[in-house]
Formats: C-alpha cells, structure tokens, sequence
C-alpha cells in the first residue's frame, strides 16, 4: 500500500523523524484553518501519489489567509499527471539551506536492505543516478544485523552531506530504518530532505510503501486506505471483492486465480497482444461472479475483446459455463468474448458452451490458442512466434 504524502509523514512522526507542522484540507475554507494552525507563511501541496508535483504547480508558497485561498482552489481539482487532487495538505513552510535525498528499499537481488543517501536531494533520483551516479552513496544492509550509527555516518559522509547536516542527517537516517524495518514498509523515501536557514534537519517530502503482508500486525494501517485514490473501476471491483488491476491494452481478462491471470496477462503479452486489465475471481467461477467480473471490464470502452480463462479445480466445468452462459444472460457485453475452460469436468463445460457459441462467444481448448483469437479479435497483430503453453 502507497501513502500518501501525509500520512507517511504521520507515519515518520511515529518513529520521531521531525517533520514540519500542518494540517489536511479538503476544502478551501479547510485549507485557511490549516494554514492558521500551523503557522504563516505555509506550504500548500497537492496529495497525489506521483513524484514531480512541485514542477506540475502542486506545491505552492502562501504568506496569508489570501494567498492560501487562491492555492488551494487552484490546486483542489488539478489534474497531475492523471491524479486529480482531492486533498491538500498545508505545512509550514521551511526556510530552506539545503536539499538532501535519503531512502531505504529491498533490494530482492542482493537479499538486503538497500540504502541511498545523497546531498543532491530535491530532483528525482533517478535523474541523478543517470547524472552523476557517484553522487549516490548506497549501502546493502544485513537484515539480520540491522543498521548501525556507524553505518548512518559512513553513508552520510560518502554521500556528501556538509558537517553542519551530519549529526541530524544520522538521526534521521536510524530512525527512518526503525520506521521501514519495524514499520513494515517496502520503501521509505524523503526527497528532500532539507538543511533549514537555522542549521535543522528534516523531512520536506514523504514517500512510504507499506508492505501489505504485514498488514495483519498492523491492525492501525486500516486508518490510511483511502478509497478515493482508486479509478472508478477499481472502486466497483473491490465493492464486489475482485481483485482487479487496470492496464493500457485492449483485451480485457478474467481469469480465476492471481496465478492464472498473471500467466495470461504474459500469454497475451506473447502472442502481440496487449491486456487491458488484470482480473482474478478468486476459486469460484459462480454466475454472479462471472457476471460482476464481466461488468467490471464491460465498463471500460478500451477493451476491444475479453479472454475469459478459467481452470476448473473444486469447481466443475458445467459450473463454469453455466456461470458464463447465465452472466452473458444478465449482462449486455460490448466486446466478443473468447474462453478457455479447461481443469476438472473441462470436456462438459465445453459443451454446454457449444450450445450457446457465436461469433461474440467463441470457445478456444488451448490458452495459447485463445489467446491467439483474442487478439486477433482485439485488432492487434498476433506474433509470429510465440511459445507458450
Ligand atoms: P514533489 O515535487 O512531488 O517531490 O514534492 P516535494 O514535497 O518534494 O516538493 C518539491 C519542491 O518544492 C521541494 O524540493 C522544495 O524545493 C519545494 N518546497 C516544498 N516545501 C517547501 C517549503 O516549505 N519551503 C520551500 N522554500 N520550498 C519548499
Ligand atoms: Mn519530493
């Protein structure tokens, strides 16, 4: 799960990283108290969960009530990058010296932690990777001896950081490795982390990937889900409890495992297609779920034919189809559906399918061959060669 600017900076406050004081706001009328609680002049930012809002005018200095007023209602509905703004969030602003970069990732490869520490903070660090990589220091972290004061000052040192920043920059740093390890966070990232005019440290920015896996020992992350954040498509698959994950192509899947779905995302990738979305109904193949699965996909005008693949294990063949056949009755589909029923009782579902096949419903024996025609009837080329079994 990805924070939002404000809630890992809730988060960061936990494990005592200083960051400045401030408010949320949904409104412009919220954003003027905000600004009065935490102090002119103020910062006011977009809450969008994309890098780069300051360039896209979703970060903006206010010196009073007025200035907050006129930000706030530019920025409340502004579109960055595909995220519209919802919310904002009004900090104090910070009298800025200097700008710094710190962050610790998994780094799956090296099985350890990885951390990054640099003095040219503020732009993306990938530009400076690109840049001047020797700018970055990068330290691996054994996960089972953790991450020493020792450690912190050597980063902070190699990756640049003057003296008057050192001492709080080594604070933060132990503290922002509490805040991922025991945090249960994938990657924590403060760019920038500043240097103030008066000589502190602290947290301009916060980025936080909380690791969903630990979610069970963190009854208190229930408080960051925000619905809001999700395309409408989204929203209407969680309400009916499918998983379901938007992409840019043009054949839309279904499929009944999150094995089987990734498999047939990659199957189509392979025979020149382009899926458009990921979407796993879980074991049951049942009419209400079929039909819920294909009125979600039905609902986004780029899919241009869906691949329904489904391997019967507990549930039968006959279920299956009589689940597609009985959904097709309830739902009016746009795009011609191809599908692939194989597993348990595989040859019965089949035909009862064939009683109902069309030139809208097609049945395929094969996954590469389904995927083949939906392709085909998508309106991409299909590869020449694919491999797929
Ligand atoms: P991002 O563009 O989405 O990464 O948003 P950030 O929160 O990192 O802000 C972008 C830039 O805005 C920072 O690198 C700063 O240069 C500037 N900025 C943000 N907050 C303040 C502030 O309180 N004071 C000043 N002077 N600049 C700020
Ligand atoms: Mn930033």
């Amino acid at each position: 799960m990805d924070l939002f600017e404000y809630q890992g900076k809730q988060y960061f406050a936990r494990f005592g990283i200083p960051v400045p004081a401030g408010g949320v706001a949904d409104s412009v009328e919220e954003a003027v108290a905000a600004a009065g609680a935490a102090g002119y002049p103020v910062v006011v930012k977009a809450q969008v969960q994309v890098g780069g809002r300051g360039k896209a005018g979703g970060v903006k200095l206010a010196r009073d009530a007025g200035e907050v007023a006129l930000h706030a209602g530019a920025i409340l509905g502004l579109d960055i990058k595909g995220h519209v703004v919802r919310r904002l969030w009004v900090e104090h602003a910070t009298d800025i010296a200097e700008e710094y970069y710190a962050s610790f990732t998994l780094d799956r490869g090296a099985r350890a932690h990885l951390a990054m520490v640099s003095s040219r903070g503020g732009v993306e660090i990938e530009t400076v990777a690109a840049e001047d990589p020797s700018a970055i220091a990068r330290l691996h972290i054994d996960p089972a001896a953790g991450f020493s004061e020792q450690q912190a000052t050597s980063l902070v040192e190699q990756g640049g950081l003057p003296e008057a920043a050192r001492a709080g920059a080594v604070d933060i740093l132990q503290r922002l490795f509490r805040c991922y390890d025991e945090g249960d966070a994938d990657l924590v990232e403060i760019n920038p982390l500043v240097l103030t005019a008066d000589g502190r440290v602290h947290a301009l920015d916060a980025k936080v990937t909380l690791d969903d896996n630990a979610a069970f020992r963190h009854p208190e992350w229930d408080g960051f889900r925000d619905i809001d954040e999700l395309d409408e498509r989204e929203r209407l698959a969680r309400s009916k409890g499918l998983q379901y994950v938007g992409l840019d192509g043009v054949v839309g899947i279904i499929a009944n495992g999150a094995g089987l779905a990734m498999s047939t995302c990659d199957v189509v990738n392979q025979v020149g297609g382009s899926p458009a979305n990921f979407l796993d109904i879980g074991g049951g193949a049942n009419a209400e779920v079929m039909a819920n699965a294909l009125e979600v996909i039905n609902s986004d005008p780029k899919v241009k034919a869906i691949f329904i693949n489904i391997f019967g294990g507990i549930t039968r063949g006959e279920e299956v189809a009589k689940g597609i056949v009985t959904a097709l009755e309830r739902v009016d589909i746009a795009a011609p559906i191809v599908i692939r029923l194989d597993g348990t009782n595989a040859e019965e579902g089949r035909e009862m399918l064939r009683g109902v096949e069309s030139d809208a419903l097609i049945s395929r024996p094969t996954m590469l061959d389904a995927a083949r025609t939906a392709v085909a009837l998508a309106g991409t080329s299909p590869a020449t060669g694919g491999s797929a079994r």
